[in-house]
């Protein structure tokens, strides 16, 4: 069988060939694969370099001095880091922070555990087109919040949050700012110079680098205090320990310079392929648009179809990798809670799809994909 069209973007990217070129030259002996914390030798201090160039990239896409990035191992941990370690180091202060309920689990999960160790989570619903509006940010607001904590880019649905507006209310009422940021680059432009950001979490595989590392950006002025979840030698300013991965940072890096050299070809390239598969929808029937596209990132379309099965629908599709609305428990099919979160029913939040593309999807392959889709929709409907 031939290799389904992919188009599962915003799960994970292929990693582009130039940062895989570059990434095999910090593993080997003939490469940089010293520690980049032994201080004692010239290929530790090479190893060190590596890093620190790297650093510098990621810093200058978000417009961050290198010293505010601390290198995880992705931006679920980096989401962790963010939560944990500014609500237990600021404490003092307060014990309420506030999310949204279409966050990434990332988050859900580490607010959940936040209130099992006994502070207090606000969760607030988007509107429809899968936006926080500034007015629920500002009601569910209190003295004693410390932290407000949302996404850039859905990744489910794409929709995007007016992050200055947001940042600007929570810092009026005097609590910090994080944003996970795991699917913005490439599709928006983040510059926490002039953005009110205190903290920002990244990832390198949704932006065709490699899995297993990320970042997470710490403001410095005014400085953003973080406790340490995991100790042990004090790399990271005390922040993360561990053994740097070079060959995973260059990765991380290389990515990020391409991402911001080639922005406004990516994003030329990903609105053009949305359009084109926009146009071809129109002629289907009882297809329902659960992504808001005039409030989204262009890579992500999620679609709903009326009167079909999501599982059969799926099946339908072999030839496309996609994600569906529907996450399966042991016991049984549950919808996606972000789709019922902006209020989607049930029977079509089971019977929805997420179609996401990138830098190496053609028009041919949303050609092929229109095909299949209008086959399996008129073959289950019959
Ligand atoms: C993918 C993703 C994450 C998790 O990132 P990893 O690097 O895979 O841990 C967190 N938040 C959002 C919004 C994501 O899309």
């Amino acid at each position: 069988m031939s290799q389904p069209i992919y188009l599962d973007y915003a799960a994970t990217t292929p990693v582009d060939p130039r940062v895989a070129e570059l990434m095999m030259r910090h593993l080997t002996q003939e490469g940089t694969f010293a520690n980049p914390a032994s201080r004692s030798h010239m290929p530790g201090w090479l190893a060190e370099q590596a890093v620190e160039g790297a650093r510098r990239q990621v810093a200058e896409l978000i417009g961050a001095d290198p010293r505010e990035i601390v290198w995880t191992s992705g931006a679920t941990e980096a989401d962790n880091l963010a939560l944990t370690g500014y609500m237990r180091a600021n404490a003092a202060r307060g014990r309420h922070l506030i999310t949204s309920t279409i966050e990434h689990k990332a988050i859900l999960d580490t607010a959940s555990a936040l209130e099992a160790e006994g502070f207090e989570v606000t969760r607030i619903a988007p509107q429809p087109d899968g936006r926080i509006s500034p007015d629920s940010l500002r009601d569910a607001l209190r003295s004693d919040t410390i932290l407000v904590s949302l996404m850039a880019v859905n990744n489910e649905l794409g929709s995007l949050n007016d992050l200055d507006a947001l940042g600007d209310i929570a810092h009026s009422h005097g609590a910090a700012f994080h944003v996970d940021a795991a699917q913005a680059p490439g599709k928006v432009q983040i510059d926490v110079s002039r953005q009110p950001i205190d903290m920002l979490s990244l990832s390198a595989h949704k932006a065709y680098g490699p899995k297993g590392i990320g970042a997470l950006y710490v403001r410095r002025q005014p400085q953003i205090k973080v406790d340490a979840l995991i100790h042990g030698g004090g790399h990271e300013r005390g922040m993360r320990s561990g053994t740097l991965p070079t060959h995973q940072i260059v990765g991380m890096g290389e990515a990020y310079r391409l991402s911001a050299e080639q922005f406004d070809a990516d994003h030329q390239h990903l609105v053009a392929l949305r359009d084109q598969f926009v146009a071809g929808l129109a002629g289907l029937e009882g297809v329902h648009f659960n992504t808001d596209i005039g409030v989204s990132a262009p890579n992500i379309v999620n679609l709903a179809f009326e009167g079909v099965d999501g599982e059969a629908m799926l099946m339908a599709l072999r030839g496309i990798a996609i994600s569906t609305g529907s996450a399966c428990n042991s016991a049984s099919v549950e919808p996606s809670f972000v789709l019922t979160g902006i209020g989607v029913p049930r029977p079509l939040a089971l019977a929805s799809l997420r179609f996401s593309f990138g830098r190496f999807t053609t028009a041919a392959d949303i050609e092929s994909a229109l095909g299949e889709l209008r086959h399996a929709l008129t073959s289950l409907r019959a």
